[in-house]
């Protein structure tokens, strides 16, 4: 059982009434019975319940972070399909998430959608058991995001166009394979995936001229809510293989 918690006072975790629901009335935890208590930035404690409060009984290692910072630039897709793929890239490992807002972009989200994709990636960093919840930035302009970016690693995913698959650059970082740069240096990574109706040749050359190169995540055309998924995965595997 794991719950992220917002307050600490010396040993003892204080539980929202929320919280002491789910542990005393949905799960009928007992005094002494153990849980663990993670803050969302990195720690995380072995505890037990004490009345209505948790009793922190040690500091926990955690090992479920990737040695890479991953940056994920998404321009937004239609409907709810944000959703999943700040779910899913938590899951993942994602370590940034920004919402951008493209030539092609339909929409301009409210605040309570970022408030809803921030508690979504809080939930599933919990599940995943991640010891960070993922930042989810304000939705910026294509261009802002672009030429603020200060990665080492910059790379914007094309649909079309005879680029070099995603994991063939992955494994040939300036002549190091990633395999050597994980476990020694954090390297920082930066990726970007267009909208529905894929980038405009404009916003190419703007990313091309930002640093960024332009990768293939394959021979098929993935769906705007897919083609992130996608590509924090082959950037997960790249580390953890
Ligand atoms: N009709 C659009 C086009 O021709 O570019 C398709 C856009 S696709 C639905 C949405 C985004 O996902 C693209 O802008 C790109 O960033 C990414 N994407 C989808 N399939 C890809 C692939 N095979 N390789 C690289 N990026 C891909």
């Amino acid at each position: 059982i794991t719950i992220q918690i917002s307050q600490i006072q010396e040993t003892k975790i204080l539980l929202t009434p929320q919280q002491q629901h789910y542990l005393l009335r949905v799960l009928r935890l007992q005094d002494g019975d153990k849980f663990i208590a993670m803050d969302g930035m990195g720690k995380w404690w072995l505890t037990h319940l004490k009345g209505e409060t948790g009793e922190i009984l040690e500091l926990l290692e955690v090992k479920t972070e990737l040695p890479v910072s991953i940056t994920l630039m998404v321009a937004l897709p239609k409907g709810n399909g944000f959703d999943d793929v700040v779910r899913c890239c938590t899951e993942l490992g994602v370590t940034c998430i920004v919402p951008v807002l493209s030539d092609r972009t339909l929409i301009n989200p409210s605040p309570q959608k970022l408030e809803r994709w921030r508690r979504i990636a809080a939930e599933a960093a919990e599940q995943s058991e991640r010891a960070f919840v993922p930042t989810i930035l304000e939705p910026v302009a294509f261009s802002t995001a672009v030429n603020a970016s200060t990665a080492n690693q910059r790379y914007i995913c094309e649909a079309r166009g005879n680029y070099p698959h995603l994991t063939q650059v992955l494994n040939n970082l300036s002549g190091e394979n990633i395999g050597e740069i994980v476990g020694e240096k954090i390297d920082e990574i930066v990726i970007a995936t267009g909208p529905e109706g894929g980038w405009t040749d404009k916003e190419i050359e703007m990313a091309i001229k930002a640093k960024f190169q332009p990768v293939s995540l394959g021979c098929r055309i993935l769906r705007a809510v897919t083609a992130p998924i996608v590509a924090l995965s082959l950037i997960t595997a790249a580390c953890e293989a």
